[in-house]
């Protein structure tokens, strides 16, 4: 039986004061009930103020990005070994954000999958396709094609990843997936799952969640949990779509 795992992304937002108050706040509202899991990805230099603020605690924490390489000349860049020092359980790959507006392809995000994993993180691995994508019926080779990319280099250890299915279009727009198109994806996405012998990986949606609309999302089969941008700046807000 898979758990749901409800994971923030601060992207790049924050302060310590504002971060303080958040990290409290969450830590005064999560009561981690049973089958559910909670952690927030936050931007590099703020992972210190994040362990020293979670530890002990039931809320995991992580970052935004990690390098493929385990060190070296890659300047700004920083390894799965350092993001393990800090406590990180998760780190994101391949967020839309990074493909974009850093032009990650396929094959990199594969590789910073595989990092992740050889450093002891938990990756999780976003997928989604454009609106001009899904418009004109590709959604299932995009998602499917980023997908087989992090499972031909994984193999056997993409048992080990969490994804989170994040349709492009959905992100940051207000304009959420309703539950019978995301579920189509998830489903999609099981179906690999379990063909590459990692059926029992959590599959998220991130996308507009709120918690307005994350008791529907949650509540269709294959969604095991959220991967929440915006709404996870607002402590009760994300509380609530933990707790949904
Ligand atoms: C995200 O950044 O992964 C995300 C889903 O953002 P939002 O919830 O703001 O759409």
């Amino acid at each position: 039986m898979r758990g749901k795992l409800t994971v923030g992304n601060w992207k790049m937002n924050g302060g310590l004061t504002a971060n303080s108050a958040l990290l409290v706040a969450l830590l005064a509202g999560w009561k981690a009930p049973v089958g559910r899991e909670l952690g927030v990805c936050v931007p590099f230099p703020y992972l210190g103020q994040a362990r020293d603020a979670l530890a002990g605690s039931a809320i995991a924490w992580g970052a935004q990005d990690v390098s493929a390489h385990a060190r070296g000349a890659f300047t700004g860049d920083v390894s799965a070994g350092m993001l393990a020092e800090f406590g990180c359980q998760y780190v994101l790959v391949g967020h839309s954000e990074r493909r974009q507006l850093h032009g990650e392809t396929d094959g990199e995000v594969a590789a910073k999958a595989a990092a992740a994993v050889n450093g002891g993180l938990q990756p999780i691995v976003c997928l989604g396709e454009t609106l001009a994508e899904r418009e004109t019926g590709q959604t299932q080779v995009v998602v499917g094609r980023q997908f087989d990319a992090v499972a031909a280099v994984l193999g056997k250890q993409t048992a080990l990843v969490v994804l989170a299915y994040e349709p492009v279009w959905a992100i940051g727009t207000g304009r959420t997936a309703s539950p019978a198109e995301a579920q189509a994806v998830h489903a999609f996405l099981r179906q690999r799952l379990t063909a590459a012998g990692a059926g029992n990986v959590q599959v998220l949606y991130g996308g507009s969640v709120k918690a307005a609309n994350a008791a529907e999302l949650f509540a269709v089969p294959d969604i095991d949990g959220g991967l929440v941008g915006g709404a996870s700046l607002d402590a009760n807000e994300f509380l609530a779509i933990a707790a949904a």
